[in-house]
C-alpha cells in the first residue's frame, strides 16, 4: 500500500496539535460519506478529542446500523473549533447549512477523491485516484498509527464497499483490494454488512424499481438511457429519496448503453441528474460541471433550475455531443 503523501502528513501534524473537532460531510450523504465521517470521528474520541460528527441530513434509513452510537447528529448553533475536517464533499457548497455552525474554527480541513473538489479548505488532502474517501481515511489512521477497532473497520469497509459498486468500478485498485483486506483483519463483519446494504432492500424500493423498469427511455441508438423519477412516482410507491440509491445502476447496466442519466424531480422547476458513463472517454464529471455540478468521471451529479423539458433537452444534448467524440466503432 502507497505511503500517506505529504499533504495527508501534514493533515496529520494539525490534528495532533489541536483538541476540538467538527467531522463534516457532504448532503444527502453516501456510504462513503457516512463511513468516512464516522471512521474518523471514532478515531479522534479514542485519542481523548472532542469531537462532534455533523450531517445537514440524517442517515438513511437503509444504513442507519453503521452507526449504532448514534454519532451522526444535525448541525448546532454556538459551537467553536479548533479544526473542522471535511470529508467526501467535493465543495464547501456541497457540505450544506453545515456551514452556518461551522464558521467559528482556526483550520478547515478538506479530505476527498473527487477530481472535481474546488480545495476549498486551508489544508487539502486531495486523492482523485483513490476509489473512496474511505480509503483515504484508512490510509490516514495507518500513517497516523491509530488503532483501527473492528467498529471503524465496518465503516470504511462499508464506504469503500458502497462508493466501488461492490469492488467493481474501475476505480476499484490493488490498494483498494488491500484496503478491504486489512480492514477483514481487523474485524469488518462482510457478511452483515453485505446483507444490510445489498440483501435488504424496502418494498417500497422494489416498487420503484418496477416503474425504473416501466418507464426508462432508450436514445442515440440505445448508448443514452434515461429516467425520470417525479414526486408522484414517490407517492405512488411509498419510497422516499433514499430508496433512489443504486437505481441508475439498473439501466446503466444495459449492454449497449454508455451514459445513464436519471432525473430527479426535486422541486417544481429544480431537478437532480445523476449521470453514469461506462466508457472511459466519456468523462460524466464534465457534463456535470457544465450544469455547476461534478464529481468523478464515471459518476456525477448535478442540480439544475428550469421546466423538466428543457432541462432534459440541454442533458441530453450534452450527453450527445461528448458520445460523438467517439470513434465510430465505439
Ligand atoms: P450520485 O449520482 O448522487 O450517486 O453522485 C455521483 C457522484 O457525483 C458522487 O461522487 C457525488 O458525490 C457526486 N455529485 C453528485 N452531485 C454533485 C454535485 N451537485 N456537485 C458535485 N458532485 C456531485
Amino acid at each position: 500500500m502507497k505511503s500517506a503523501p505529504k499533504s495527508a502528513i501534514r493533515i496529520l501534524e494539525e490534528i495532533k496539535s489541536h483538541q476540538s473537532f467538527c467531522v463534516v460531510g457532504h448532503i444527502r450523504p453516501d456510504g462513503d460519506c457516512i463511513g468516512s465521517q464516522l471512521a474518523l470521528t471514532l478515531a479522534l474520541k479514542s485519542l481523548g478529542a472532542d469531537v462532534v460528527c455533523w450531517n445537514q441530513d440524517p442517515l438513511p434509513p437503509k444504513l442507519l446500523f453503521m452507526d449504532p452510537q448514534g454519532l451522526l447528529q444535525q448541525p448546532q448553533k454556538g459551537y467553536k473549533f479548533d479544526c473542522v475536517i471535511a470529508v467526501d464533499a467535493a465543495s464547501y457548497e456541497r457540505i450544506g447549512s453545515v456551514v452556518d455552525s461551522i464558521t467559528e474554527r482556526k483550520l478547515l480541513i478538506n479530505i476527498d477523491h473527487h477530481p472535481s473538489n474546488t480545495r476549498y479548505g486551508d489544508l487539502n488532502w486531495i486523492a482523485s485516484n483513490a476509489s473512496s474517501s474511505g480509503e483515504m481515511i484508512f490510509q490516514l489512521m495507518k500513517a497516523a498509527r491509530w488503532p483501527v477497532t473492528a467498529e471503524i473497520a465496518d465503516g470504511l469497509f462499508t464506504a469503500i464497499s458502497t462508493d466501488t459498486g461492490s469492488f467493481q468500478y474501475p476505480s476499484t485498485s490493488p490498494d483498494t483490494f488491500q484496503t478491504a483486506g486489512e480492514l477483514v483483519k481487523r474485524g469488518a463483519s462482510i457478511a452483515r454488512i453485505c446483507d444490510e446494504v445489498y440483501q435488504s432492500y424496502s418494498l417500497s424500493r422494489v416498487r420503484l424499481l418496477r416503474r425504473v423498469y416501466n418507464q426508462f427511455k432508450l436514445t442515440d441508438e440505445n448508448q443514452i438511457a434515461y429516467l425520470w423519477l417525479k414526486k408522484s412516482d414517490y407517492s405512488k410507491t411509498g419510497a422516499t429519496r433514499e430508496d433512489t440509491e443504486g437505481l441508475i445502476d439498473h439501466i446503466r447496466a444495459i449492454e449497449p448503453v454508455v451514459v445513464a442519466c436519471l432525473f430527479e424531480e426535486v422541486e417544481p422547476g429544480e431537478t437532480r441528474i445523476s449521470l453514469r458513463s461506462k466508457h472511459p472517454d466519456v468523462n460524466v464529471n464534465e457534463i456535470a460541471k457544465l450544469f455547476g455540478g461534478g464529481g468523478h468521471k464515471a459518476a456525477s451529479g448535478a442540480r439544475i433550475e428550469g421546466s423538466q423539458l428543457s432541462v432534459q433537452r440541454k442533458v441530453i444534448s450534452a450527453i450527445r455531443k461528448a458520445l460523438k467524440t467517439l470513434s465510430p466503432e465505439e
